[in-house]
């Protein structure tokens, strides 16, 4: 394996690895050149200070490399090729033959037998030679397992090789039926994506945008939460300049997004953004087809990802629609702390990321963004049919689970819509700490949420007030929680106390805060308020047969039990079935579920036992 970027490699910041394996997507020695902070990372006109990175950041950073690099680049061994052999084809490449394209979907895995491959991104009209991969090793990440978009072609180095080539669907059969080769593909392809994340050289996707734009932070936000490696570059900086020029954008334009492949898309929609990213996965071959499967997810934060691995992993036909990015609620959290499993916690973003990737290895199929719209039932069976954003075609389920979760309620505040996402946050994770690093925040809510989110942001902020409408956080925080922020030095709790006016220009600049019990009000300068006040259900979509309790949430189990419809049935509803046969509902959606991560999760589990109740009573 060499590497192949002269510039990058000749700065002696660290011996070169020995061996370094190949590797689709990086480098050693670059990561070494500075470490931004992480709101920074992925600007390209962001300048490294030397105090930006200390000796222990860099240390860290090329510890992270040294440790990962074994579980990120495995060879395969002689019974992991056999069984591969049985899967996919040779094929003899001469130097120079494309093996696969940046952007193309559904590549599926190339192992090399003999000879030399060559990995390489097209930037603005330059190579980048990232990786030359030679006999056992194997190309890819997690695009391969999601069917989404390669982020790098590849081709033909040596005079002649021999390559193994195994399509998308068989990959993913023996990803789930062969542990022994499975295990070490997924490990790897999850470890690479990791480190690829970490690195600022890879460009894959650019948004080019003024860095004011909120357009252009959407894009970023959606991205971002359906974990697609992507790079902001700001318009009005050098490089953001000279992009523009390049590809004949105006500011009019923008945003815009560039391709893997340096095609420029203005002002593209989430849609188009999602098809571009391989995101969006027609249902059918056919728009006009009906589409059918054993049971549909709606909704695929925790609870939907949870039912999505147990359903797949037991044989279900499995399609899952999720209207923005998996994850949900959870993939905003910075850190859960009380998620089963994990001592020091786990960021929402990472858990959901690897469940997505779990129940992909099992054959789910994800559409994103892919809207429920609507539902329709029909008497005497249990079978739903759903319109969903963008398809033509009505999907056709056996059995549904709705795990739509909740909308975060809104902050009464005058001013309140000119801040949406820009200063004005519903989640409190790493991208938003850097934006607000070094300056006095706003947290609003006495629950966990917000606790959660005042000590998360009381390690980047100057100060943290915690703006609380009650007279304390007793009766609404875990008493654990409310410790640790009562006793935390830069947090100040604001009690009966409400925003009344955000005020600012394109960002917000200042908040005013009343005194419910004094009405005294005071001005708080600040860049950002996070609100945490709780939530409603997003049941909007469904038919009145789906029953409701009177917050809107979904009714199920023995609340719906003495229902005409149940009474009718030779058989009483499963403990997260719903007024209608053969629809669950998991998660916080579900009238008096526990609004946690685990709750959610073992949901999703208990709601697939009884879609094979229903499967084997009417199927
Ligand atoms: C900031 C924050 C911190 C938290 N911290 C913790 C914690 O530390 N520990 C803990 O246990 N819990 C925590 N929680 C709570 C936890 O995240 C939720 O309980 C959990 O996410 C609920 O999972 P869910 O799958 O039911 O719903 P959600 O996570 O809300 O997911 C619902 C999904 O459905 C999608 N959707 C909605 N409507 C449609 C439609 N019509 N069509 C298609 N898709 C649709 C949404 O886009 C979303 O992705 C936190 C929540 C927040 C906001």
């Amino acid at each position: 394996m060499k590497l192949m970027r002269p510039g990058v490699l000749a700065l002696p910041l660290s011996p070169r690895p020995q061996n370094l394996p190949p590797v689709l997507l990086l480098e050693h020695s670059r990561k070494l050149l500075v470490k931004y902070p992480f709101a920074e990372r992925k600007n390209e006109n962001a300048q490294p200070s030397d105090s930006a990175m200390t000796t222990s950041e860099i240390d860290e950073d090329e510890q992270f490399y040294r440790d990962t690099e074994s579980i990120a680049f495995p060879k395969l061994d002689d019974q992991q090729l056999a069984m591969l052999e049985q899967l996919g084809t040779r094929r003899v490449v001469r130097r120079g033959e494309l093996v696969s394209k940046a952007g193309q979907r559904n590549v599926g895995l190339t192992a090399v037998l003999r000879g030399e491959l060559e990995v390489f991104e097209s930037r603005d009209g330059r190579e980048q030679i990232l990786a030359t991969p030679g006999p056992r090793d194997f190309l890819g990440d997690v695009a391969q397992l999601m069917g989404t978009a390669a982020l790098a072609s590849s081709r033909g180095k040596a005079e002649e090789s021999e390559i193994l080539q195994i399509p998308a669907d068989r990959l993913r059969q023996a990803l789930a039926e062969l542990p022994g080769v499975g295990e070490p593909i997924v490990r790897a392809f999850i470890m690479r994506r990791q480190r690829l994340m970490r690195d600022r050289e890879f460009a894959g996707l650019r948004i080019l945008t003024p860095a004011d734009s909120r357009d252009g932070r959407l894009l970023d936000d959606f991205l971002d939460k359906n974990n697609v490696p992507h790079r902001l570059i700001d318009f009005r900086s050098e490089a953001g300049r000279a992009l523009a020029d390049r590809l004949h954008l105006a500011s009019h334009d923008l945003p815009a997004l560039i391709t893997a492949n340096g095609m420029p898309l203005r002002h593209p929609s989430l849609r188009e953004v999602a098809h571009v990213a391989g995101l969006l996965k027609p249902l059918t071959s056919n728009e006009d087809e009906e589409v059918t499967c054993d049971l549909a997810i709606v909704g695929a934060g925790p609870a939907g990802l949870a039912a999505a691995v147990y359903a797949a992993s037991e044989g279900l036909q499995t399609v899952v629609l999720e209207g923005y990015a998996p994850g949900g609620q959870a993939g905003s959290s910075s850190l859960i702390e009380n998620f089963f499993g994990f001592p020091t916690g786990i960021s929402g973003g990472e858990l959901a990321f690897r469940a997505q990737l779990q129940a992909y290895r099992f054959g789910a199929k994800f559409s994103t963004p892919a809207q429920a719209l609507s539902l329709a039932l029909n008497e005497g069976e249990p079978r739903a049919m759903l319109t969903v954003e963008g398809c033509h075609s009505v999907l056709q389920a056996k059995c549904l689970i709705i795990a739509t979760g909740v909308d975060y309620h809104r902050l009464e505040a005058e001013g309140r819509e000119d801040f949406e996402c820009a200063g004005l946050y519903y989640a409190a994770t790493a991208r938003e700490g850097g934006l607000c690093s070094g300056s006095t925040v706003v947290v609003v809510g006495g629950g966990n949420s917000a606790g959660q989110a005042a000590m998360f942001l009381s390690s980047c902020a100057k100060k943290v007030l915690l703006v609380v409408r009650g007279d304390g956080l007793g009766k609404t925080m875990s008493t654990y929680l409310s410790r640790r922020v009562e006793t935390k030095e830069n947090i100040e709790i604001l009690t009966n106390t409400e925003i009344r006016r955000m005020i600012g220009g394109k960002f917000l600049e200042a908040v005013e805060l009343e005194n419910t019990g004094t009405h005294e009000r005071q001005r708080v300068q600040t860049p950002a308020v996070f609100s945490m006040i709780g939530a409603k259900p997003r049941t909007s979509w469904l038919p009145p047969e789906i029953e409701l309790d009177e917050k809107g949430f979904i009714k199920t189990g023995a609340s719906v039990a003495n229902l005409p419809v149940w009474k009718a049935m030779d058989r009483s509803p499963g403990p997260l079935e719903t007024s209608w046969p053969g629809v669950f509902a998991a998660g916080d959606v579900r009238s008096g579920s526990v609004k946690r991560c685990a709750a959610a999760v073992g949901e999703g589990g208990i709601a697939v036992e009884g879609v094979h109740e229903v499967l084997r009573t009417y199927y």
